[in-house]
């Protein structure tokens, strides 16, 4: 059983028994066989580690995937020294940028730089870049990287500034003749590349530094970037980036159809030795990357690292079995059980989507292969085609008019915005969610469709204030997961196919019956019946705004349900 959990074991029960029955609405949905108890069963405050294993079980479930991921036919033909530049891929497992590193050298420098950018302030609204609860989770995936870089005789230098002036440094001290690193897509992080490329251009190494296989003039190192975010490679496309198709499902269908997934690198059990270096610098703590401090009290706590990363892969998959089930559960909002929650480790790097695919696929071997185990495939092109589209539309992901440059009128009234993020609009299901999202870093797939709606067609505001809190807040932030669902949920994206209205009567009634995740978060809603806790009336602040189709106080009003196209009986 899970350790530093603070969990009444009532609540335990509530979520241990849940069970699906198939809604008169023709889809499932989550009902607990608790739901009968009092009110007084739920909750109201208590913490789940993700994942929930103690120390010991993460360390031998991380230690026992590396073997088995672990080569011993990689043969190493390079010279000198090779420089790993860390970024979003806090990993060793399939790390390709690792691997060639360390083929194509004697001695692998692995090296993170804290970059104070990251730590200003989001391009229009001025919120925090990195909150407190990301930057923790960032903090340890460093120390876990470098525990793990240690296990293979390596180590991680942890430096900080702008990584275009670190590299060069680091290149020209070392002899260093290629740095390695993992490519991005988004406007900020190829600025970084191309001025790293250009800074590592103006070294110059004498012949005697460097990959001795050169000639004998003195030459530059060179910025090799290498592709690994995602499920399927860039290079194995089978259309040019230029032309990727807008809509998702032909995006999927061609993928599925013409593409294979590249099989993980395999690492040997040793990297070693790294370079000879005086100081490994010291992975700083929240305040001093001028941060203050927050701890999570509530909801769920995720551990940072590729250690974790491989547990919950391990506890989700293949000692809880819920993957047989995720089609059912996945549009749930309470607990660490619904979903995969992979979604903080795929976004640091700590966790390869190529490695999720091969477990899905041993899984379906070992288990069962169904809808369900299909379905996180499903989800994870869902990633990969944000990613493309970041390449394919570039900046304009960010603009008012997305990626289609719509012309519609949106206002930036603080005060407004200001209920939505503190959770004050009135509407339960809002509050409880962005209180969570505020407390935990993390809020449910279902919750951010329901949010971002509220947010951009009940109260018309710029949909950009929106993800940039997001942005500020969510451990698995990713530029282009996170701007390519605003974008759409604004009706600004690429495909311009969907009306997402979510109605929140609706949504309520369908995914949170008995009240329990608004009860949760909004404690107040307890004491309530539980039919009455997403619809309190009177007994709730008021509403900020009307809703656009219908009104909230009715449990299910004709209009939200044929007066806008809404989108809560839909798969996505
Ligand atoms: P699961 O349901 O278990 O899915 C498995 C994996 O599939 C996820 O970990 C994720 O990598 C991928 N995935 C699932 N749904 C989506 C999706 N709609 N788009 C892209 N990938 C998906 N996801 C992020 O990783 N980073 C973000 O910054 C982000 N911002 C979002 C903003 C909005 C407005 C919305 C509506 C969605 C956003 N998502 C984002 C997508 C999705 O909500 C999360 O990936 C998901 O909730 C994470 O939980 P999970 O890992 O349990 O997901």
């Amino acid at each position: 059983m899970a350790v530093n959990i603070i969990l009444p074991p009532s609540t335990l029960s509530l979520w241990h028994t849940k069970k699906l029955i198939y809604s008169t609405q023709n889809r499932f949905r989550i009902m607990s066989s608790a739901s009968k108890s009092q009110p007084q069963s739920v909750a109201s405050s208590a913490v789940y580690q993700v994942p929930g294993l103690d120390s010991h079980e993460t360390d031998s479930t991380a230690d026992k995937t590396f073997e088995r991921y672990s080569s011993n036919t990689a043969k190493r033909n390079g010279k000198g020294v090779s420089i790993v530049w860390f970024r979003n891929d806090l990993r060793v497992l399939d790390n390709e940028a690792l691997f060639k590193a360390w083929v194509s050298s004697q001695a692998v420098l692995p090296v993170y730089c804290i970059d104070p950018r990251l730590f200003q302030t989001t391009h229009y609204f001025g919120f925090p870049k990195t909150g407190a609860l990301r930057a923790q989770f960032i903090i340890e995936c460093l120390a876990d990287l470098k525990r793990n870089l240690m296990k293979k005789g390596l180590n991680l230098l942890i430096q900080h500034g702008k990584p275009e002036e670190i590299l060069p440094s680091l290149a020209k001290a070392f002899g260093a003749h290629t740095v390695y690193a993992h490519k991005e897509t988004c406007s900020e992080e190829l600025k970084v590349e191309r001025s790293a490329a250009r800074g590592l251009r103006q070294v110059v190494l004498s012949p005697a530094q460097g990959n001795s296989s050169r000639s004998s003039s003195t030459h530059s190192p060179k910025l090799q970037l290498i592709w690994g975010s995602t499920l399927y490679h860039l290079d194995d496309l089978p259309f040019s980036v230029g032309s990727l198709p807008d809509v998702y499902t032909q995006f999927r269908k061609s993928v599925e159809a013409k593409c294979t997934i590249r099989g993980c690198i395999r690492l040997p059990t040793s990297l070693g030795p790294p370079p000879i270096v005086d100081d490994w610098g010291i992975i700083p703590s929240v305040e001093q990357l001028g941060l203050h401090c927050e701890k999570v009290v509530k909801g769920m706590r995720f551990l940072g690292g590729e250690t974790a990363a491989l547990s919950r892969v391990t506890e989700y998959f293949w000692n809880k079995d819920l993957l047989k089930i995720y089609k059912e559960t996945r549009n749930g909002m309470l607990g660490p059980d619904y979903s995969t929650k992979f979604s903080p480790w795929l976004a640091s790097g700590s966790l390869s989507s190529r490695f999720i695919y091969e477990e899905v696929k041993r899984y379906e071997k070992e288990r069962l292969a169904n809808d369900s185990t299909y379905w996180v495939l499903f989800e994870l092109i869902w990633r990969d085609y944000f990613r493309f589209i970041s390449i394919k539309y570039g900046n304009s992901l960010f603009h008012l008019g997305g990626p289609r440059k719509v012309e519609k009128r949106w206002h930036q009234d603080q005060k407004s915005f200001e209920t939505w993020r503190n959770g004050c609009t009135g509407y339960p299901l809002i509050d409880a969610n962005m209180k969570e999202l505020s407390a935990s870093g993390f809020m449910s797939n279902r919750g951010r469709q329901i949010v971002c709606s509220f947010l951009v067609r009940d109260m018309g505001i710029d949909w950009r204030m929106g993800a940039e809190w997001f942005e500020t807040c969510l451990l698995d932030y990713d530029p282009c997961s996170n701007y390519g669902n605003w974008t759409y949920g604004a009706g600004v994206g690429n495909d311009p196919r969907e009306d997402r209205y979510f109605s929140i009567p609706k949504q309520a009634q369908t995914y949170d019956p008995d009240g329990e995740h608004v009860a949760f978060w909004v404690p107040e809603l307890l004491p309530l019946p539980k039919e009455k806790r997403n619809f309190p009336g009177k007994s709730y602040i008021e509403q900020v705004v009307p809703l656009k189709f219908g009104s909230s106080n009715k449990h299910h009003s004709q209009r939200s349900e044929y007066g806008g196209r809404h989108y809560g009986l839909r798969n996505r």
